[in-house]
């Protein structure tokens, strides 16, 4: 999906960030958001490392 469709950010939420995400793809992707993203970064699909 697009940044704007996922509502990414290029700053963190709290304390969740992509590079916590189990999406993200080092060093500046994301399985499920185009183009490249900052791991300090956020957005609404964050899934959690458990
Ligand atoms: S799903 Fe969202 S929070 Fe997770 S790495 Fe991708 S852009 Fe970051």
């Amino acid at each position: 999906m697009t940044k704007p469709q996922a509502e990414y950010q290029d700053t963190p939420n709290g304390i969740y960030s992509c590079g916590l995400c189990t999406l993200f793809v080092a060093p500046d992707g994301c399985k499920v958001v185009d183009g490249a993203i900052s791991k300090d970064g956020w957005c609404k699909a964050f899934a959690a490392v458990d």
